[in-house]
């Protein structure tokens, strides 16, 4: 068998390879391809194995990361692409798997988050003229000193993406256990739609709004090189899916709606420090200490100062609230304020929408839904493409649902695209 003229990559997460049978259905998926193209296949580890692992890693040793843990949640991956690759030679294929090593990644030296450098592309290469399918374990490479290394939790849709950019593929399909992308999540909304298409910037908006179809990383870097990126279901593979695709070929933006889809996350709480000094230097203060402590801030506001004191409110992960109000406890004398206050009763959702770019009203819209549904809005914050309300987290269910009717999502508008 020789090498065809054209390269897809597919990647299979964990739920699409989460016992032998699924592998059989994906490596099904991998062979009707075959027939068309040269394939590299990029697998995630099997089902929540990489959660187990953890566990495991944390009985040994709580709280442990860096070196060995990188040793120890590679090994996930490597499960999955050698049963993949029995299985399709078992089903008369040619097939190779290959550890992230092996297949030519290498990274940096941060180990549990290394951000990939390079992808040699000579070994792979050599099978895929040998006429192979090759299964290349996704999450994982290696630094210039030969250290094992992990690209971060969900990074297997990056490998897959920088594949497709490094052996210039006519497409990466992504496959999970749902037909797309839809307009928000169908458990919550069950008029929640499927989209055929969306732009790689709501994408980046709504997968870092907690959306888990898509890691955010991936779909950044498939911006950056363009790649024809579709999210599809390995139980449902005759579904076309979502292509996740540049704004430009979006052609009747005018036509399409303003928002695109509703995100919800659960996963914040609030910190607010009451009556600090209104003066130079202590926003810097706080969110310096915050940064030191490596704790990401998301939304921030900061009320009109009112004879010289202000207050100033953030939202934290929520994993990390306890240590964000001990921070700014320790520095509450310093910046002269009084109290801090958190609350992890709290959730934040988000409209997104590249429609929402030259059409007003869009904000008020929300607002005035949010307030006909008696929601109480706490904090706003806004990009081109998207607006967040923090709301109780008691309300958060029944703000999904009336913003998704407000905004009729329901009703799919596809758009043209050349
Ligand atoms: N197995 C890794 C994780 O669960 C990587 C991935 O699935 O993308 O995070
Ligand atoms: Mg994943």
């Amino acid at each position: 068998m020789a090498r065809k003229d054209t390269t897809i990559v597919l990647k299979f997460g964990g739920s699409s390879v989460a016992d032998v049978k699924c592998i059989e259905r994906i490596s099904k998926i991998a062979l009707k391809e075959a027939q068309e193209h040269n394939v590299i296949v990029v697998t995630s580890a099997m089902g929540k194995s990489t959660n187990q692992l953890i566990d495991l890693a944390n009985q040994a040793c709580p709280g442990c990361s860096g070196r060995e843990l990188d040793m120890l949640l590679a090994t996930g991956e490597l499960v999955s692409i050698s049963l993949t690759a029995m299985t399709i030679q078992r089903l008369g294929h040619a097939a190779v798997s290959l550890t992230g090593w092996q297949a030519g990644f290498v990274t940096e030296s941060s180990h549990n988050r290394a951000r990939i450098a390079e992808i040699k592309c000579d070994r792979i290469n050599k099978h895929l003229d040998l006429g192979e399918i090759v299964i290349v374990a996704g999450f994982q490479g290696i630094t210039e000193d030969g250290e094992v290394t992990t690209l971060g939790r969900g990074g297997s849709d990056t490998s897959a993406v920088a594949l497709a950019s490094a052996f210039n593929a006519d497409r990466c399909d992504i496959y999970t256990d749902v037909d797309g992308v839809f307009t928000t999540d169908p458990r919550l909304v069950k008029e929640a739609t499927k989209l055929s298409h969306i732009s790689y910037e709501e994408m980046i908006e709504l997968a870092s709004l907690g959306a888990k179809v898509l890691h955010p990383r991936s779909v950044e870097l498939a911006k950056k090189y363009n790649i024809d990126l579709r999210v599809r279901n390995s139980f449902n593979s005759e579904n076309e899916g979502t292509r996740v695709i540049s704004l430009k070929r979006m052609l009747d933006m005018e036509l399409t709606k303003a928002v695109t889809g509703v995100a919800l996350d659960t996963k914040q709480a609030k910190i607010a420090i009451i009556n600090v000094a209104d003066r130079p230097g202590i926003a810097s203060k706080v969110f310096g200490e915050l940064g030191k402590n490596k704790i990401n801030v998301d939304m921030i506001i900061q009320s009109v100062p009112r004879d010289g004191i202000n207050d100033i409110a953030f939202t934290v992960p929520r994993e990390d609230m306890e240590l964000a109000r001990k921070t700014c406890e320790e520095i509450l004398k310093d910046i002269e304020g009084s109290k801090v206050e958190a609350d992890d009763d709290i959730a934040k959702v988000s409209i997104v929408g590249a429609g929402m770019l030259n059409r007003p009203g869009v904000a008020s819209n929300l607002f005035e839904t949010l307030s006909n549904a008696g929601i109480n809005i706490q904090m706003i914050s806004t990009s081109e493409i998207k607006i967040s309300c923090l709301i109780d987290e008691v309300n958060a269910e029944k703000a999904v649902q009336v913003i998704h009717d407000a905004f009729e999502l329901e009703k799919s508008s596809e758009p043209i695209i050349v």
